[in-house]
């Protein structure tokens, strides 16, 4: 048996070792404390580092530090409960209903929470100890970031990994896991490459050995609040087998691939930190599938950032690739997607054969629309069945199982169907297509579909307690307590009725309340005739028996009616009682079709995405790129997805320029120059995001396009600073070059926009030559350049593969206009300072800066800039030279170059205000 994992083993989240310092106090304080706080006490010294939702009634409840931190977090009011040693204890509380919107806020605060819940009725209580009785409490579930599986806590588009990263023997792994899904992955790699799966994997939560914490966020970058370290001997591949094998009940692991000691100890560590936080309820896990990074593109962090391929520069999904290209209608197929852009392959085949089922939908539109009907209606099975396995769903999730398996069976008829009509065509299915269509349904889901049917009512409610979720005449034993209840429901009303005639008392009403139960309650004008009132000879046998006087009513009972209620109650106790048995069996039954149900969601979700890409291929013009071994960069008329969908959106007949982009041999490196925004770092980009989109298995925006694969990706684009890792904006910039110059291959596309920016011009220059010459003779990378550094134009007479390119402008009128082409040469101007006007800067310093610029080129100072300053006038004298009417921004000309193209003799009163609304925009 291997050795469990204790509670107090999570330790040295940041975040939360300062909630814990009160609780140092020892055994002496503990003996002042009533004995709730005591048992409060107790369970909180063994979740130190975390936040313990104490449950009293309705509430979650928190004492000492935790209730300061937390009532500081979610801006709820501290209050206290009861001294100690002549001190007020802290207390704050979060209601039961709504604990989950506060919950995620602590959690995305960087905490961890322990539920701790009543495990015991108070009843119970009474009958082990007596009356006063504390009830007993235990902690129900550690949540934390990684082991989410709520879908409104969590994204449905993303996965949510916990991943572990474990060393042995000079070997490194990391296995991940999302509790969410139940999928879990293992990979041996060498220490850059492990950090670079973490960056590509993006987990909520790092479990880490507590030596190597530090090294992992120092080289990944994540924030401590991400990392959960535990002690080193947690990772020890011997305990860590054993817990593999009882999970799996199995013998032997030999099945699972060839694992190493690291595999062992990173997979072993995530079951047992999984067992520890669900309180040994486990998810259904899949069996661990041991995958190399031999077969992704490498794309290092910086570069992903950089990209903005699943989020921008700002941290936001909107404007980011990702958000460009996700057209899928279902959550599974949305998390495929992001999986797939956060890897893409270098294997040519597998990456034609993702491209093949796109075609397939590409080229039947009218299969496309239907395929993606029937899917938008496919719930997320695989959050569901997760929840199922974990005891945390409800007849919803039920629900949602059934309607998902139903749809996925639709999907399959309709599939087939479109293949029966194209046989006498000349055309292929897939094998990869036919065999998800294949999975979409099985003989056991089948039988499982027509259960649920035939158990489950259309509206369900969402916790199975609430029972009135199973149909009529499925269970005989349910129906039983069901007409019970509410024959006796209606007994109760004839029994109002028969009150009503017999002691004349029109105002009587049978009720219910929690408190009384059911009881009759009459007006106060009745209330003594009611009092009063008496069968048979007796005045003192009184009828009614009084219970309750309220202002304007009075109540009784009779021991009809109590005898009535008791049945009630029972019957009602009994007939949710034999639905939550019934809840369970049908959950049984699902568990036993996990696989294929899982197989099921796995092949909607990669049909969502194959179907997803046509659709978005078709509207947006993409071709099917040409993907092969070879050393190819042809793009022709290639665009940026993200920018021209931008572009779209403004609806302001602005149109994206397309660009040709061709790497062959004796040509792998371009050098681009010309004018602040004319389109460079575009270009850059959009080159690098082609090749991403066709090695995930996407068309591309392109007219044509043949890529031959690229192993790894390197850009380095814009400038930021890593000011928390201690690194200015030029160190990280040089950082970032390193990382290219030592690890590019020939088979890398490599994209460098303005290296050298950040420093001292000549400096800059130096580093920039250099690098080119690097990259032109040692590294052989293809690679695209861009540079404000005119002068590395000349390099291309000496390196024989680099070629010079430009962006082109036209000159009109004292003005540019962007031309956004590029075109094979250089360009000798940045026209910066025109940039500079555009963005508005005060006319005075664009018009020195000119003065400058015009007496630097002339040569009248040389290299000593500082000697210019007795050549100037002075600056007071230029300001005093300009109208500050002049100074306008280009947002500003816009406005008036629109004002002066109207004519308001021809302009009826809608467009006029119609063309106000638009100018208001532009302003
Ligand atoms: P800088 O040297 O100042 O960094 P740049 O040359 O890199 O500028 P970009 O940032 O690539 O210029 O482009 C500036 C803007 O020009 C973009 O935001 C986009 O709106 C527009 N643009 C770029 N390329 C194109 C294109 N091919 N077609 C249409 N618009 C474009």
């Amino acid at each position: 048996m291997a050795e469990p994992l204790k509670e107090t083993n999570i330790t040295n989240l940041p975040n939360n070792e300062a909630v814990a310092s009160v609780f140092d106090q020892g055994d002496t304080f503990r003996e002042q404390l009533t004995p709730m706080m005591k048992q409060y006490w107790d369970i909180k010294q063994k979740h130190r580092d975390i936040l313990v939702f104490y449950r009293m009634g309705d509430f979650y409840e928190m004492f000492f530090d935790d209730a300061v931190k937390a009532s500081e977090i979610l801006d709820i009011a501290l209050t206290k409960r009861g001294t100690v040693q002549d001190e007020d204890i802290p207390m704050c509380g979060v209601p039961y209903h709504s604990c989950q919107t506060y919950m995620s806020k602590l959690i995305r605060s960087g905490f961890k929470v322990a539920i701790c819940e009543q495990v015991e009725t108070p009843e119970q209580a009474k009958q082990r100890g007596g009356s006063g009785t504390l009830v007993k409490r235990a902690v129900t579930r550690i949540v934390t970031s990684g082991t989410l599986t709520e879908d409104n806590l969590l994204s449905a588009r993303r996965n949510n990994y916990l991943c572990s990263i474990a060393f042995s023997k000079g070997d490194c792994s990391i296995a991940w896991v999302d509790v969410s899904t139940g999928n879990m992955q293992v990979q041996t790699s060498d220490k850059s490459n492990i950090i670079s799966a973490l960056q590509r994997l993006n987990p909520s939560e790092v479990i880490t050995p507590q030596t190597q914490a530090s090294w992992v966020r120092d080289m990944s970058g994540f924030e401590f609040e991400v990392l959960t370290p535990m002690p080193d001997s947690r990772f020890d591949p011997k305990n860590s087998l054993e817990r593999i094998k009882e999970t799996y009940k199995v013998k032997a692991i030999d099945h699972m691939g060839a694992m190493t000691d690291s595999d062992i100890g990173a997979l072993g560590v995530l079951i047992d930190y999984i067992g520890l936080t669900q309180k040994g309820k486990m998810p259904r896990l899949s069996m661990p599938q041991k995958t190399t990074d031999n077969g992704l593109m490498v794309i290092d962090q910086a570069t992903h950032r950089n990209l903005e391929l699943t989020s921008t520069l700002r941290n936001e999904r909107k404007g980011s690739l990702l958000d460009t290209i996700d057209r899928c209608v279902t959550a599974q197929g949305a998390r495929e997607l992001s999986n797939r852009l956060a890897s893409p392959l270098t294997d040519d085949q597998k990456i034609n054969t993702r491209l093949d089922q796109v075609n397939w939908f590409y080229d039947r539109p009218q299969a496309l629309k239907t395929s993606l009907e029937i899917l938008r209606q496919c719930p997320d099975l695989e959050r569901a069945l997760s929840r199922l396995s974990l005891g945390r769903a409800g007849p919803r999730d039920m629900k949602m199982i059934m309607v998902g398996c139903e749809h996925a069976l639709s999907l399959k008829n309709m599939l087939h169907a479109v293949i029966d009509d194209n046989k006498n065509l000349d055309t292929h299915t897939p094998d990869a297509l036919l065999s998800d269509i294949k999975s979409l349904s099985t003989p056991d889901i089948q039988e499982l579909i027509d259960e649920l049917n035939l158990a489950l009512k259309d509206d369900v409610p969402f916790l199975a307690r609430d029972g009135g979720f199973i149909r009529n005449g499925y269970s005989s034993a349910l129906d039983e307590f069901v007409s019970l209840r509410d024959g006796s429901k209606r007994i109760i009303a004839s029994l109002q009725k028969d009150y009503i005639e017999k002691a004349t008392l029109p105002s009587l009403k049978i009720k219910y309340n929690k408190v009384l139960g059911y009881f009759i309650e009459v007006t106060s004008k009745y209330a003594d005739q009611a009092y009063n009132y008496y069968e048979g000879d007796n005045p003192d046998n009184k009828f009614f028996i009084h219970r309750q006087t309220l202002a304007n009513c009075m109540r009784f009972t009779t021991p009809e009616l109590t005898n009535l209620a008791k049945k009630i109650a029972e019957s009602d106790f009994r007939a949710v009682a034999t639905e939550l048995e019934i809840f369970e069996s049908l959950t049984e039954k699902i568990m036993q079709c996990a696989d294929s149900i899982s197989q099921l969601s796995r092949s909607i979700a990669r049909i969502d995405c194959h179907s997803a890409l046509a659709g978005l291929a078709q509207d947006n013009h993409y071709v099917r790129p040409t993907v092969d071994n070879s050393l190819t960069f042809d793009i022709k008329a290639g665009r940026h997805p993200v920018v021209e969908q931008a572009l779209k959106k403004q609806n302001d007949d602005k149109e994206f320029i397309s660009n040709n982009c061709t790497f062959s041999e004796g040509q792998r490196l371009w050098l681009l120059t010309g004018p602040n925004m004319s389109g460079k770092s575009t270009f850059l980009r959009q080159n690098a995001l082609i090749a991403v989109m066709a090695q995930i298995g996407s068309f591309v925006p392109a007219m044509e396009a043949h890529i031959g694969i690229i192993d790894r990706l390197f850009s380095r684009v814009g400038a930021a600073d890593d000011l928390a890792r201690g690194r200015s904006t030029f160190m990280v910039e040089m950082v970032e070059t390193a990382t290219i110059l030592n690890q590019a291959t020939k088979h890398s596309l490599v994209i460098l926009d303005e290296i050298g920016r950040g420093t001292a011009t000549f400096d800059g220059l130096s580093i920039a030559w250099g690098t080119i010459e690097h990259l032109h003779d040692i590294n052989g990378s293809r690679g695209l350049f861009a540079t404000h550094y005119h002068e590395l134009t000349v390099l291309s007479e000496h390196l024989r593969e680099l070629e010079c390119y430009s962006v082109a402008i036209r000159e009109w009128k004292n003005d540019i206009v962007f031309l956004h082409q590029v075109v094979q040469g250089s360009a000798d101007h940045s026209y910066g300072i025109h940039v500079a006007r555009l963005a508005g800067l005060p006319k005075v310093v664009i018009k020195r800066a000119q003065d400058i610029l015009q007496r630097i080129r002339k040569g009248e100072v040389g290299q000593n800039v500082s000697v210019m300053a007795d050549h100037l006038p002075l600056f007071d004298t230029l300001q005093a030279q300009i109208d500050p009417t002049e100074q306008i921004t280009e947002n500003q000309r816009a406005i008036i170059n629109r004002i002066e193209t109207l004519d308001p003799d021809h302009l009826t009163p809608s467009v006029a205000l119609d063309i106000l609304y638009e100018l208001k925009k532009k302003s």
